[in-house]
């Protein structure tokens, strides 16, 4: 078992951090350093799963459970429209490697991917 990551902290308590959407198997916090108006990260309990690829082959249901959460929060956060980032690998800019999805909304600069 690898050591618990940033997120399964948070989930367990240990770290503090409002948790502002959930499901059975997810959950969803607000970034500590947004890039956009809303910048919400959508993240399952488990961190079984490195990436969005490891996630989408071994969990599709999970992947599935994740996207209607973001939608939820997004109705809720930005009126509806989102977009959904996840970085995958670290020269991409992934340092955590528990998959989650970044949730951004309110005014986003078309052009840019943040
Ligand atoms: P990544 O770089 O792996 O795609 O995304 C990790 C995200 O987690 C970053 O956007 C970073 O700001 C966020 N993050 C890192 N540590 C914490 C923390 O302790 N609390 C919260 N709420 N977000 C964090």
């Amino acid at each position: 078992m690898s050591e618990p990551s940033i997120f399964s902290r948070i989930l367990a308590g240990e770290i503090p951090s409002e948790i502002v959407g959930e499901t059975d198997n997810a959950f969803a916090i607000r970034d500590i350093a947004p890039q956009a108006p809303v910048h919400l990260l959508v993240i399952p309990k488990t961190q079984d799963y490195r990436n969005v690829v490891e996630l989408a082959a071994g969990d599709p249901d999970l992947l599935a459970e994740l996207i209607g959460l973001a939608n939820s929060l997004a109705t809720e956060h930005t009126g509806g429209d989102f977009r959904l980032v996840f970085n995958t690998g670290p020269s991409a800019g992934q340092t955590v490697f528990h998959v989650h999805a970044h949730l951004l909304g309110g005014e986003l600069d078309e052009k840019s991917l943040r």
